[in-house]
C-alpha cells in the first residue's frame, strides 16, 4: 500500500507456534511471534521495526510509569473458510488512537506506521489466526511517555509498539450489573472519550466492590448527580424500550467511541429499530422497565462483541431479565459474526484484507 515506509523487519528463526496449541486460549495471555516497535524522538518517528517478542528494557524513571501518558487500542483480525485474513475496521481505531493522542498531549502515529505496520505484523503472524469459530487475533497497538524524566511535563520521547495475541471464544455469560453511585468513570472535560490507560487503573475499585456485592460489573453513571447513564464497565450500553434503541450520547466527552457502537447502530438500523443517541437516566430505565417496555439491554465492545445483561440493579431496585427470550442482542450479534468471518456481504466495507 504505502511502499515509501521504511520498516525493518527482523524474524524469529523459529515460531512459538509449533508447541502451542490454540484451542481454549486465555484473553491476551499468549503472544505471537513478532511485535512492532517505533520511537518518537526529535519530532520524528523512526526506527520502525518488525522484531521477535521480547520484554523492552526501560529505564526506573520512564516517565508513563510516573505519569500515566499512555494510551492503548484494541482491534481484531479474523480468518475466514478459505483462510484469507481480515482486519475489522482499523481505520477507525488509528482516527480513535490518534484522538486519544491529542487529549494526552502526545504525538500522533502516521497513517502508514499504524495501517500498514499493523497489516505487515499480521501478514507476517498469519498462522497465529486461529481458524475456527469464535476465535481471532486480538490486536494491541500501544503508546507510552518514554523520558527518563521525572519531572512533571509532556515527554520529548514516545514508544508505539503493536502486539497481537490469538482469542478463542469468549464465553461471555449474561452479566449482573450495579448502577455505581458513588465511583465516576468519566467527566466532562476529563479523559472519559480517550482510550487512556489510567481509565482502566481509575475503575478497579469500583468492580471490585461491585463484585464483592454479587456483581460482574458497574453501570457507570454522570459525575455530578449519579442520574444519567454513560458505560458499562468497559463497554458501550443500549438499551431496547419498545422499537427503538437507546444509546448514551457522545457529546460530553464522557463516552468512548466504540467501534463496535458504531457498528451495531448501523446494523441495528438495518434491522428496523430507531436507533437514538441521547442522555438516558436510571429514572427512564425504571419507568421503561415498570411499563414492561423495557426489553434488552447489551453491552458492546471488541473483546466480548455483544454481552448480554440479566440483571440491573439500582439501589434496591432489581430489574432482572430472562436473556433466553430476547432477540434483538442475539440476532446483532450474529450479523456482526457473520460480517467478521466473511459469512456475508461486507456491505458496509468493515474488513480490510491483509
Ligand atoms: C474500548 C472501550 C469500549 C469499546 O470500544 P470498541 O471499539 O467497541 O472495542 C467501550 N468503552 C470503553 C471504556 C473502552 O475502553
Amino acid at each position: 500500500m504505502i511502499a515509501a515506509l521504511d520498516i525493518n523487519v527482523q524474524k524469529v528463526e523459529k515460531s512459538k507456534l509449533k508447541s502451542l496449541s490454540l484451542d481454549n486460549i486465555p484473553f491476551g495471555k499468549f503472544f505471537t511471534d513478532h511485535m512492532l516497535e517505533a520511537d518518537y524522538e526529535e519530532g520524528e518517528w523512526k526506527n520502525i521495526e518488525i522484531k521477535p517478542y521480547q520484554p523492552l528494557l526501560l529505564d526506573p524513571s520512564t516517565a508513563a510509569l510516573h505519569y500515566g501518558q499512555s494510551i492503548f487500542e484494541g482491534i481484531k483480525a479474523y480468518k475466514d473458510e478459505r483462510g484469507e485474513a481480515f482486519i475489522f475496521r482499523p481505520y477507525d481505531n488509528y482516527r480513535r488512537f490518534n484522538l486519544s493522542a491529542k487529549r494526552m498531549q502526545m504525538p500522533e502515529v502516521p497513517e502508514d506506521v499504524f495501517i500498514e505496520g499493523l497489516r505487515l505484523l499480521v501478514e507476517l503472524d498469519k498462522d497465529w489466526i486461529p481458524n475456527k469459530e469464535d476465535h481471532s487475533l486480538y490486536i494491541r497497538p500501544f503508546m507510552f511517555s518514554n523520558d527518563p524524566i521525572i519531572g512533571v511535563k509532556p515527554s520529548e520521547k514516545y514508544k508505539f509498539m503493536i502486539l497481537l495475541s490469538p482469542t478463542g471464544p469468549y464465553y461471555n455469560k449474561p452479566m449482573r450489573i450495579y448502577v455505581e453511585e458513588k465511583y465516576t468513570r468519566a467527566a466532562p472535560g476529563g479523559i472519559g472519550f480517550a482510550k487512556a490507560a489510567g481509565n482502566y487503573g481509575a475503575s478497579m475499585l469500583a468492580t471490585a466492590e461491585a463484585k464483592q456485592k454479587g456483581y460482574d460489573q458497574v453501570l457507570w453513571t454522570d459525575a455530578f448527580e449519579h442520574k444519567y447513564v454513560q458505560e458499562i464497565g468497559t463497554m458501550n450500553v443500549f438499551f431496547i424500550i419498545g422499537d427503538t434503541a437507546y444509546t448514551p450520547s457522545l457529546e460530553e466527552g464522557t463516552i468512548l467511541t466504540g467501534v463496535t457502537r458504531e457498528s451495531a447502530i448501523t446494523l441495528l438500523q438495518e434491522m428496523g429499530f430507531k436507533v437514538e443517541q441521547r442522555r438516558i437516566s436510571v429514572d427512564d430505565l425504571m419507568d421503561a422497565h415498570q411499563a414492561g417496555a423495557l426489553f434488552e439491554v447489551f453491552g458492546t465492545g471488541t473483546a466480548a462483541t455483544i454481552t448480554l445483561i440479566k440483571e440491573l440493579r439500582y439501589k434496591d431496585y432489581v430489574m432482572e431479565f430472562d436473556t433466553d427470550k430476547w432477540q434483538t442482542a442475539p440476532e446483532l450479534k450474529k450479523r456482526l459474526n457473520d460480517i467478521r468471518y466473511s459469512k456475508t456481504e461486507d456491505r458496509h466495507s468493515w474488513m480490510f484484507k491483509v
